[in-house]
């Protein structure tokens, strides 16, 4: 079926309106019309070609949700009418040893991102949610909580995951000290699910007039990752931090904040640490560096019933897709607070 969508031609362009081709419905896919897609860095990376690979034209997108309106003949987990998310993965072989225990994000084959990758039905190139509608695997689609905002869901898809999934994996709990690295998409959503998991959150940033968003997000303290005082007054402190910076960034001042076996998360930044790391403070207090991508479907679908029984959304400005090429000069001036979240009803306009 032919579409609209809104997605780039170039790495150097601005995002315009075009039409795309989705797969038809087969047995076990559901489509869906999109409500609402929220803006992640990662799509103006892709967009822009930041990582390689981009295959053009690119139609970005990944925190989706929306309506069911058709279901094939297999399909048992959801119904026409029902509202349901899909969120940056769509397919992987389901074989393997990472699909066979929930972890499609890392699947040995490679999974199917929800755009930019290739879809195995018809071979061709995904497209993400910047788009009218949306065909999917129903194992690849997330029930959406009845008592949420739906607009505000949209985020949970992969900001949310993507800082849930190394919650879960290094078992934050009460008592557990956490801290976050930016507060953007992610690293909002960082402070909301360690707050809701019961850790103490402290927050690293380098934006002074964000120190009273963050509190009211609930962290418990905001160091100014500029300040030296700041800095050191948090050595040896934590257990557990998510950095959560997109560009090249001196990570080492972190290293030292964490507790002896603690660990700090990289779900930003890709590609080689400068300035170089020192393993001294490392290898002297079994302290770790790791990094997480996303999260599988059942940990999503985990997240969000998590969200709806605690009430969790994301912070939102509801924009127009005809906005989305100033929402990504905006993001880059790190101005959104805390995720932009396009109404697709805006692209029948
Ligand atoms: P975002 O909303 O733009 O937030 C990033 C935050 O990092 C900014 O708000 C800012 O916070 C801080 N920051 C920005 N530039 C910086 C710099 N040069 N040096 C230090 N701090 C800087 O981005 P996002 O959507 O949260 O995404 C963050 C990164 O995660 C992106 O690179 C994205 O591609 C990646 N990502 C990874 C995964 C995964 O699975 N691992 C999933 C989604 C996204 P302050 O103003 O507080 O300093
Ligand atoms: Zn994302």
């Amino acid at each position: 079926m032919n579409i609209k969508a809104y997605g780039t031609p170039a790495a150097n362009a601005p995002l315009k309106q075009m039409n795309i081709g989705r797969r038809e419905v087969t047995a076990k896919d559901v489509e869906i019309e999109i409500l609402y897609c929220g803006v992640c860095h990662s799509d103006l990376h892709t967009a822009r070609n930041d990582w390689g690979g981009t295959i053009y034209p690119a139609v970005p997108g990944h925190e989706i949700v929306g309506k069911v309106t058709r279901t094939g003949g297999e399909v048992v987990k959801l119904k026409a009418g029902d509202f349901a998310a899909v969120g940056c993965l769509v397919d992987s072989c389901r074989e393997c040893e990472s699909c066979k225990h929930d972890l499609e994000q890392y699947c040995l084959n490679g999974f199917t991102g929800t755009y930019n990758g290739k879809d195995k039905h018809s071979g061709t190139q995904t497209f993400g949610g910047y788009s009218e509608k949306i065909v999917v695997d129903e194992h690849f689609i997330l029930k959406v909580p009845s008592n949420l905002d739906l607009a505000a869901v949209a985020p949970l898809l992969c900001a949310g995951i993507t800082t849930w999934s190394p919650l879960r994996h290094w078992k934050v709990g009460k008592g557990s000290k956490v801290a976050v690295v930016g507060l953007g998409g992610l690293g909002h959503m960082a402070i909301k699910l360690a707050k809701g998991l019961g850790a103490e959150v402290t927050l690293f940033s380098r934006t002074q007039d964000k120190k009273k968003d963050a509190v009211e997000l609930g962290a418990n303290e905001v160091i100014i990752s500029t300040d030296h005082n700041q800095m050191n007054s948090v050595k040896g402190k934590f257990d557990l931090i998510i950095d959560t910076v997109p560009y090249v960034h001196d990570v080492n001042p972190y290293v030292s904040a964490l507790n002896i076996n603690g660990t700090l998360v990289l779900v930003g930044y890709l590609g080689g640490l400068e300035p170089i790391l020192n393993t001294v403070p490392m290898i002297l207090g079994r302290k770790a560096i790791a990094g997480s991508v996303i999260g599988g479907i059942a940990e999503t679908q985990e997240l969000l019933d998590f969200c709806g029984k605690h009430n969790i959304v994301s912070e939102i400005e509801i924009i127009s897709i005809q906005d989305i090429n100033e929402a990504y000069e905006r993001m880059l001036k790190s101005e959104v607070r805390y995720r932009f979240v396009i109404d697709m009803a805006s692209l029948k306009k």
